[in-house]
């Protein structure tokens, strides 16, 4: 199927996802930092965390409109 071939290529040109090594919400470097892993993401304690969850959390809420 034509179709299927296009997705495959599609699937294979897509850059892949670099693997995270900075803190989602102060963007430092994880690798020498304790690492916090939450919902499949890194950051570098539990305050950065919540940082991120509720700056994601405002921006979807804005976002919405
Ligand atoms: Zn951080």
């Amino acid at each position: 199927m034509v179709t299927e071939v296009a997705k495959e290529m599609q699937a294979e040109t897509k850059p892949k996802a670099e693997k995270q090594t900075n803190c989602l919400a102060c963007n430092k470097l994880i690798k020498k930092l304790k690492k916090y892993y939450r919902n499949g993401k890194f950051y570098c304690s539990k305050k950065c965390w919540r940082a991120f969850i509720d700056k994601s959390k405002a921006e979807s809420g804005a976002g919405k409109k």
